[in-house]
């Protein structure tokens, strides 16, 4: 084991806290809060662990220079997925491949509804934007950044600093060959690591359910339990013949990762051991109380509401038709999602009423400050800080919000694309504009449904620009007339009525130059300047705060440390994490127990024949033999679905693998109970409960109902099932 990383990543308390335990004493309640930084797993008591139900030897698990089980959970995209074969074969959720199959279908081919298999890996399809990042070591740079923060001279410049040595710390790192580098910072800058890391570019779709399977229950279930969908989708990583990565090539043959895992088909009982593995993407677990409460006062609600209104323009618009469906699936999926976290936040720091916890705890630390003189010379006015600091956050939350939500591309290609074209023009002193550009403002892209959705968008979004006033007032809100009583859907057609809603008056703009724009008197024009101010004033807000962040949050990261004397792990920041979880059920409300199991028969239940309860033929016959099946549980007396454990996971860990003791695959981590959503400020042994689907669902699926024999051949699952060749790569190659 590398001594030099585990001392500089174990936090000094919890290296203590392990020393006191008995080295046998297995603890097999022990809460499972924590996602754990690899090198911290290793640290942890083997024993409790093994007493637990752990098979595997902590170098199996993980070694820093030889990975090991843990080496086969990838990144891809925003979520987590595994090697599960030699041949590059990933597994991960279908809510996380869904852009790609998305966009793979037509009304011809609809992957979508109809699902997809390769029945040979010449039929597996290039993927778009699906990219596998596999870790393969671990640096701390930890001092290398602290001293180039030690020179700065301001907030800001801490933060350029900081972005300085990391470029370079990254630039340093990609000279290894075929390594992409990047640098992540833990407990509020306390600690920087350096992650190198193989980049697959190739990615193909191996096979996806079809909907009503992989999002079965649709935003009824969303964020609920019980639970009946089986989301998983498998891709396949593709490699140059000498195994580098490399873009896609016809000539390209399957990676050979390192490490993958063997699927189980044993399944889980109530109170097993299982590891979650993944790239939890953020948590705030040590925020203060002033930032809890305006995250559910202000935050969360003005987020729910205006996503609830830009949702029913958008579902309005994908009911016109198939081809309507298709090209809005993916937008409408990831802000409901958004939405239906938005309104579990809401309800769960109420419920839990996390700011009074936040304000005991705080008079609490007060307390243990004022009775050491030693504590109050070295913490003594970091609690009052950072307060005023979130005080002084809170006063933009309104604001950075719809100015986030206004000039999204993906919602307002429009608007975004208006205040691009400014910026642009402004800079382009000779008139001429590279071709790019050219490209990029004269497209129709940016005018798709302006009358029919992004006009009714504007009209939501701008309302809230025009509105908001006194401190929180947006510069160019004057081009929208506030001063009137016009309702705001009529000033933003007036708005649409400019030349620049077409590429002869964008390019015509841009050729303008800052003289042109300066003479303009396009109300959109002023608008956009305006916005572009803001965007420029955030910009400038956030690196400020991030530039003193790395001193101040740092400061009460470790104070509170020293104050609770307690295990600390740093909050989740898309690394590689694990999380030690039983299988557990637990009680929503007064009286009501969810056990932690769900099957087939329910499934079955839920079908109504309309979506999203609309279970396909093939499942509903194949469910008809399935006492045969090998997958038929006794235990749970049906083919299981999905199950609950008590793991500590957030958005991000979508497609994690759910391994048991052995090191074996047992599930997928999808999501989490409504009763968790606000578990990103704070763990809770009686409501922190991640939902995965069962793997043995996901190989009954494969069985027989949209079947494809070969892969559970390929993952050694039916080793007698056909499977056709595959090219090969040396083994071992990167
Ligand atoms: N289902 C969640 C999402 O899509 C991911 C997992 C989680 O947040 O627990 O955001």
């Amino acid at each position: 084991m590398n001594a030099t990383i585990l001392r500089a990543v174990l936090p000094a308390a919890f290296a203590l806290l392990l020393a006191d335990r008995p080295p046998l004493a297995p603890n097999p309640l022990a809460p499972d809060e924590g996602q754990w930084l690899p090198q911290q797993i290793r640290a942890m008591n083997w024993a409790a662990l093994e007493a637990r139900g752990m098979q595997l030897t902590r170098d199996e698990f993980w070694h820093p220079e030889r990975g090991g089980v843990l080496s086969a959970a990838v990144q891809i995209g925003g979520c987590t997925a595994s090697f599960v074969s030699a041949d590059g074969l990933v597994v991960t959720n279908h809510h996380c491949g869904f852009g790609a199959v998305n966009a793979l279908s037509s009304t011809e081919h609809n992957y979508l509804r109809d699902g997809f298999v390769a029945a040979t890996p010449a039929a597996e399809l290039p993927a778009p934007g699906m990219v596998v990042l596999v870790v393969r070591r671990i640096e701390d740079v930890t001092a290398k950044v602290h001293a180039a923060q030690a020179e700065a001279t301001s907030d800001l410049d801490r933060w350029q600093r900081t972005q300085e040595v990391i470029r370079q710390l990254v630039a340093e790192g990609e000279k290894e060959p075929d390594t992409t580098c990047s640098v992540a910072s833990f407990y509020e800058g306390r600690e920087y690591h350096l992650y190198y890391r193989t980049r697959l570019t190739d990615v193909r779709l191996v096979y996806a359910p079809p909907r009503a399977i992989g999002e079965y229950g649709g935003e009824v279930d969303n964020w609920e339990w019980p639970r009946h969908t089986g989301d998983f989708t498998f891709f396949r990583a593709y490699a140059a013949p000498d195994g580098s990565p490399r873009a896609h090539s016809s000539d390209n043959v399957p990676f050979r990762p390192e490490h993958w895992l063997k699927v189980s088909a044993d399944g889980v009982q109530d109170d097993d051991l299982v590891l979650i593995l993944g790239y939890p993407g953020t948590t705030e677990r040590y925020l203060t109380s002033v930032a809890v409460a305006d995250r559910e006062g202000v935050f969360y609600p003005l987020r729910l509401d205006l996503l609830t209104r830009v949702l029913a323009v958008l579902e309005r618009q994908a009911n016109r038709s198939e081809q309507d469906q298709l090209d809005y699936a993916s937008l409408i999926k990831s802000l409901a999602n958004v939405q239906k976290n938005a309104a579990g936040m809401v309800w769960g720091l109420a419920r839990n009423a996390v700011v009074a916890r936040k304000q005991r705890e705080e008079a609490e630390f007060r307390q243990w400050l004022a009775a050491s003189p030693d504590r109050m010379a070295r913490y003594g006015s970091v609690l009052d800080e950072l307060l005023a600091a979130d005080r002084e956050a809170s006063r933009t939350t309104r604001k950075d919000l719809v100015l986030g939500l206004a000039l999204s591309s993906r919602i307002n290609p429009f608007l975004r694309g208006i205040c691009d074209l400014v910026a642009a023009t402004a800079d382009n002193r000779d008139g001429r504009g590279s071709g790019n550009l050219r490209r990029r403002f004269g497209s129709d892209a940016l005018t798709r449904d302006l009358q029919a959705v992004q006009q009714p968008l504007l009209a939501i979004l701008l309302d809230e620009v025009r509105r908001l006033d006194g401190d929180d007032a947006f510069a160019g809100r004057t081009a929208l007339r506030p001063e009137t009583d016009e309702p705001t859907a009529q000033v933003v057609a007036e708005l649409l009525q400019s030349p620049l809603t077409t590429a002869a008056g964008r390019i015509s703009l841009l050729e303008s130059g800052p003289d042109g724009l300066a003479a303009s008197a396009d109300p959109l024009v002023k608008l956009a300047l305006g916005l572009n101010a803001e965007r420029d004033a955030m910009v400038d807000r956030s690196r400020n705060a991030e530039g003193r962040s790395v001193v101040l949050a740092r400061a009460w990261i470790e104070a509170q440390q020293e104050w609770r004397g307690t295990s600390f792990y740093p909050d989740a920041n898309s690394t590689l994490r694990v999380s030690i979880a039983s299988v557990k059920g637990y009680e929503p409300r007064d009286g009501v127990r969810y056990t932690p199991h769900t099957t087939v028969a329910g499934l079955l239940a839920k079908h109504t024949g309309t979506e999203p309860f609309d279970a396909p033929a093939a499942l509903r016959t194949a469910a008809e033999s399935r006492r045969a099946s090998r997958y038929f549980d006794p235990r749970v007396g049906d083919v299981p679905v999905c199950f609950l454990t008590d793991g500590d996971t957030t958005g991000g860990n979508s497609g994690s693998p759910v391994v048991n003791g052995k090191g074996e695959l047992v599930g997928l981590n999808f999501d989490r109970v409504f009763e968790n959503v606000s578990g990103d400020y704070g763990w809770s042994p009686d409501r922190s409960r991640n939902v995965s689907v069962d793997v043995r669902f996901v190989l009954w699926c494969l069985e027989s109902v949209l079947p494809a024999h070969h892969l559970l051949r390929e993952m050694g699952v039916w080793r007698d099932a056909p499977v056709p060749g595959a090219k090969r790569a040396p083994a071992g190659a990167r």
